[in-house]
């Protein structure tokens, strides 16, 4: 076998334009003749006799120095010949890892002028929003965001390398499609051809993903577009990225190992470091602890059950089903305001109120503890709550007595706004929470909602109770998490029509609307579906976190702002009447 001649990379970046970047050169190509290509970054001028320009490209900045005046301005396009020396002594710039070398006795070729830019690119000078987005092209240029995109490129790459050597193939799957059942409002696609229908934009492939399953692709991913027409936030836009996977004849056991290798593949890619085994939490215990589906287990301040303590308590506002607190070390010191402040902030997630406790020196060397509700408790119940929750001295204990979902959602949620830190801070704690329930809440027909999606199988424990309790049904469902962002989700899925059947009647939707919904996957499923599961990871999330950004639209090319509006090319816009016409559409005022 003869072996294939290694591939060099052109490290130099060398092109017919040019022969090296500007960031790379260093001290041993000192008297090299070199051609840089860029954009200029500054311009000073010594005297007639000598001008300085520091030249960009993504690679980072070189000074060059060019005899006599030269007519250039910032952000001009040049091509720049010159020869690599030391810079003289005392003017090296330490900043810059070209800082010790210089191009020296350059000619200049203007590529092209420029505008002066609407705002310097640079890292270091904050800019507005709208006015880097209206101008992302000039925003990209900077430092930061280059390496944001290239990060992305990156972890994309790493990602992919995993998936294929795991055996997954790479399919496109539509984007002009039918509705997903996955609970987002959906983008439509109004039809030329067929007026008055529309296509739907993927919120995820799904449906597609599963039907490869029936047509035998065995494994499947690709980087999937996802499109979701729901309010934006730091952590979501209207499209967004998935690493979207899904194989056949695989538990849950063998998803979680395929996801977990692409994912620390990636995070070794991107950081230098392969993190360690992801440890894993049920949904219940998740909750418990840490009164969220996505705990942040980056510290601890846990939830501490008190219902014990108080069950038998003549305290009224403690006599609920459940009544847990969270120390906030050193919080006795919080002021009143800030203590009025957290009561309304528990009141505003749907607790009917807090009751905060300072813990103090009690007499004979004992704890005491101080609140305006001390005096409706008795002493056992006090040092129940100082022992339990194990607070010392000078913490703040904050409790909730309600029912046991809410008195969770409340301290989580004022857990991570008390003691937590930018998601993307290290160090990455990434866990899967897994055994989530099947279903979530009811809709206002009074059905259960299916917590991931209808075509997700229960736990094999609690499939007897799908009729007679569906509430108490755990499901094959699973979610990834790093640092209190969920990163992704999956399932094993419904392969049986049986099953599938009793799961619709529990989410109380028809054999019609069955039908007229998903139809074709179900129609599909009668002609050999294999046990299947799968799962997607949200890349925007990801490479943020990686990139230490906390909020996604960093490291996305050509995002929206938060109103969903792009400033660059100023869409959504009205379409033009002849275009209208075309889609058989009329626009109608806007109804509230
Ligand atoms: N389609 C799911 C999602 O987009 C992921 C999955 O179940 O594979 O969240």
């Amino acid at each position: 076998m003869t072996v294939p001649p290694e591939v060099q990379p052109t490290s130099n970046g060398a092109t017919s334009m040019r022969t090296d970047r500007c960031g790379t050169l260093r001290v041993a190509d000192v008297g090299r003749t070199v051609t840089v290509c860029g954009w200029v970054a500054k311009r000073r001028e010594h005297g007639e006799h000598l001008a300085f320009i520091d030249v960009r490209d993504y690679t980072g900045i070189v000074q060059c120095v060019v005899p006599g005046t030269i007519d250039v301005r910032s952000e001009y396009v040049v091509a720049v010949e010159g020869t690599v020396r030391l810079r003289p002594e005392g003017t090296v710039n330490p900043d810059l890892p070209t800082g010790e070398v210089e191009l020296g006795d350059c000619t200049v070729a203007l590529l092209n002028a420029a505008e002066p830019p609407p705002f310097p690119v640079d890292d270091r000078v904050d800019v507005d929003e709208v006015i880097r987005l209206k101008h992302r092209f000039v925003d990209l240029r900077r430092p930061t965001m280059q390496a944001n995109l290239r990060l992305r490129a990156k972890v994309n790459g790493a990602m992919r390398a995993a998936m294929d050597r795991q055996g997954f193939v790479e399919v496109e799957t539509p984007l002009l499609w039918a509705p997903t059942p996955e609970g987002a409002r959906e983008f439509a696609v109004p039809s030329r051809l067929h007026h008055g229908s529309c296509y739907v934009l993927p919120q995820s492939p799904q449906l597609a993903k599963q039907l490869l399953m029936v047509a035998g692709v065995d494994r499947y991913y690709q980087i999937a577009r996802c499109l979701r027409d729901e309010d934006l936030r730091a952590d979501r836009q209207f499209e967004f990225t998935q690493l979207d996977i899904e194989a056949s004849f695989v538990s849950q056991e063998d998803i979680l190992e395929f996801v977990s290798e692409a994912v620390l593949d990636a995070a070794e890619a991107a950081t230098g470091e392969r993190p360690g085994p992801v440890p894993r939490m049920t949904w219940a215990e998740a909750l418990d602890r840490y009164g969220t589906d996505k705990p942040d287990i980056r510290f601890g301040m846990e939830l501490v059950d008190l219902t014990e303590v108080f069950a038998a308590t003549g305290f009224r506002a403690f006599a609920a089903p459940c009544v847990k607190a969270i120390v906030l070390e050193g919080g006795a010191s919080s002021s009143r305001s800030r203590l009025d402040a957290l009561t309304d902030r528990a009141k505003a997630l749907g607790a009917k109120g807090l009751a905060w406790f300072k813990v103090v020196e009690g007499g004979g060397g004992g704890t005491d503890v101080d609140s305006p509700v001390a005096k409706f408790l008795s002493d056992e119940e006090k040092a129940g709550l100082v022992a339990t929750t194990g607070a010392a001295v000078g913490d703040l204990v904050l409790t909730v007595a309600d029912e046991y979902r809410l008195t969770c959602h409340v301290l989580g949620a004022l857990r991570v706004e008390l003691g937590g830190r930018p998601v993307s801070e290290g160090p990455y704690r990434y866990l899967w929470v897994v055994d989530f329930p099947l279903f979530d809440g009811v809709d206002d027909a009074g059905n259960p909602v299916a917590a991931h999606h209808p075509f997700t199988m229960p736990h094999p424990d609690d499939i007897d109770r799908l009729d007679s309790d569906p509430a108490s049904v755990r499901s094959q469902a699973y979610d990834l998490v790093l640092n209190g962002w969920e990163l992704g989700s999956g399932s094993v899925r419904v392969h049986r029509a049986d099953i599938q059947s009793r799961i619709f009647t529990a989410l109380g939707i028809s054999d019609e609307e069955a039908a007229s919904r998903f139809g074709f996957l179900l129609g599909a499923f009668r002609f050999g579906a294999p046990p299947h599961a799968g799962f997607a990871v949200g890349l925007d999330r990801l490479v943020a976190i990686f990139a230490g950004e906390d909020n996604i639209r960093e490291v996305i090319a050509f995002p929206k702002t938060q109103s969903g509006w792009d400033p660059m090319t100023d869409a959504p816009k009205p379409l033009a009447p002849a275009a209208l016409r075309d889609l058989g559409l009329q626009p109608i005022p806007k109804l509230d």
